[in-house]
């Protein structure tokens, strides 16, 4: 795809996020991807990895296709051309000849999942004061599978919980997008409002923030405005990248900030960007960020996304084998939301064709190349591990298996277990194996070492996650 086209995709996207939402575009937009642009023709031709996806998102959402990219490439008619891999259909008509797996889509499987989902979700929120605190009932801790990538987040948004105002004032829970934040935000007004049924409680995005007070500006509403967030118990806001440069707004909140601080209320953020790296921030407002705790979230390891995938289809009562979990989990995405979108695409299609979740559904509904890349993608192997620790700690792979126990060389060792073990989905057998120990035991010790030793040493702690992100 040239620059161009492919500025176009990116601009696309954000579009149609505000449009359908987030959840729409990870799970049937972002499964497509723009293969090619024929201006002579006028052509748009989007490439889906099998027939199900390709009829669910023609189906469903080829006129969003249509009114954006004529705006976006400033034409006034379009065709838009949907092809499975590289064989691609003429304008209307159907490929039901490629793959004996045609599906027709309609939207009504997809409600009755809905249904069912409705049913089995939880409720915890049904106090009146739910729905004015705009929280989802569904985000609560319980659906939250915990992790090595989030713990921290997780334990300091239930104990803010358990003391409101008092311990870590404002929370600041910062990751990239999709890694549950949000999620967490929900999570701690629905428990709050469990115990605290009476609690003023707030969900917001900066987003409708920012809409808000601008709204208040141009109707002289201000102090009412004001008055509205001033006398909240808990403020849960989201997403505060968004007020960036947006100064008055920032004034504004600062105020308010002050007001709910000062009244012991409990203020909770979320941000993709930690605040120092805000720029567009006022610095006294970054400092007030930066009062409280700031807990990260990572994205999670192979368990921990296998748990997640096995909650999210029982929620939905579907069971997910071992096998099938194992092998979605393997794909190569960077985020919570994504491997969901994955998910609910296999459970869609396995329920619109009556099928049971086997691999090789997954792998049809997931894409021709999926398993491929999967393998090789996915997945960082020891090569790549081995040649980090030499950057870093410039010992090379015979050192790694030598005897050699002296300080340096047991450290370098000891992160390269750590490392192998948190991302290449290998056994401790095969990781002792490759590095010439034949005890397992050496490398759960190692693990556990090296935990300890970045709770204890904070720039050892640094200097890991600096290796961990080079990882990717
Ligand atoms: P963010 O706000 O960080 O962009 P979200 O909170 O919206 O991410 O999470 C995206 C999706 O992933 C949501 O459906 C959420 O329920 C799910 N999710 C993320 N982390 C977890 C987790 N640890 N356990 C269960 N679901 C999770
Ligand atoms: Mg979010």
């Amino acid at each position: 795809m040239n620059v161009m086209i492919e500025q176009v995709w990116q601009d696309f996207l954000k579009i149609i996020k505000e449009e359908v939402g987030i959840r729409v575009v990870e799970t049937w937009i972002k499964a497509v991807s723009l293969s090619r642009y024929d201006s002579l023709e006028r052509k748009v031709y989007l490439s889906a990895p099998n027939m199900f996806v390709k009829n669910w998102v023609e189906t469903h959402y080829k006129q969003l296709f249509v009114t954006h990219l004529k705006r976006l490439l400033s034409i006034d008619d379009i065709k838009i051309v949907f092809c499975i891999g590289s064989i691609c259909s003429a304008e209307s008509e159907l490929v039901q000849n490629v793959t004996s797996q045609a599906v027709s889509v309609s939207s009504a499987p997809d409600q009755s999942k809905n249904q069912k989902y409705q049913l089995v979700k939880k409720m915890p929120s049904m106090h009146a004061n739910a729905t004015m605190s705009k929280l989802n009932p569904s985000y609560t801790f319980d659906m939250f599978v915990v992790g090595e990538n989030n713990s921290f987040a997780y334990a300091s948004a239930r104990a803010v919980t358990q003391k409101l105002g008092k311990l870590y004032n404002p929370l600041l829970l910062y990751g990239g997008s999709g890694l549950g934040k949000t999620h967490l935000l929900h999570a701690i007004g629905n428990e709050i409002l469990e115990k605290y049924p009476d609690a003023v409680v707030l969900y917001q995005t900066t987003d409708k923030f920012v809409t808000e007070f601008i709204h208040a500006i141009r109707f002289d509403q201000i102090a009412k405005f004001q008055a509205k967030y001033k006398k909240i118990d808990v403020l849960l806001l989201d997403d505060i990248q968004f007020m960036v440069n947006k100064e008055q707004t920032q004034e504004a909140f600062f105020h308010i900030f002050n007001a709910l601080y000062e009244s012991n209320k409990q203020i909770v953020l979320s941000s993709d960007t930690l605040p120092r790296n805000l720029g567009g921030l006022v610095d006294r407002l970054k400092s007030r960020l930066e009062w409280g705790l700031i807990a990260d979230v990572q994205v999670p390891m192979l368990e921990t996304k296998i748990a997640i995938l096995k909650r999210k289809a029982e929620m939905q009562r579907e069971l997910l084998s071992q096998d099938v979990a194992l092998f979605i989990a393997h794909q190569p995405v960077k985020s919570v939301r994504e491997l969901e979108g994955s998910l609910i695409r296999v459970l869609a299609y396995a329920s619109l064709t009556n099928q049971v979740v086997t691999i090789d559904l997954v792998k049809k509904v997931l894409g021709q190349t999926s398993d491929i890349q999967a393998k090789s993608a996915s997945l960082i192997d020891f090569g790549a591990i081995i040649d980090h620790i030499n950057k870093h700690f410039s010992y090379g792979i015979v050192d790694l298996r030598s005897k050699d126990r002296s300080k340096g060389v047991s450290h370098a060792r000891q992160v390269a277990m750590y490392l192998m073990k948190k991302y290449t989905g290998k056994s401790l057998r095969e990781i002792g194996e490759y590095l010439d120990r034949k005890d397992h035991t050496t490398i759960t010790h190692a693990i556990h070492r090296i935990k300890e030793l970045s709770h204890q040493d904070p720039q050892f702690a640094q200097k890991l996650r600096n290796i961990e992100q080079s990882l990717g």
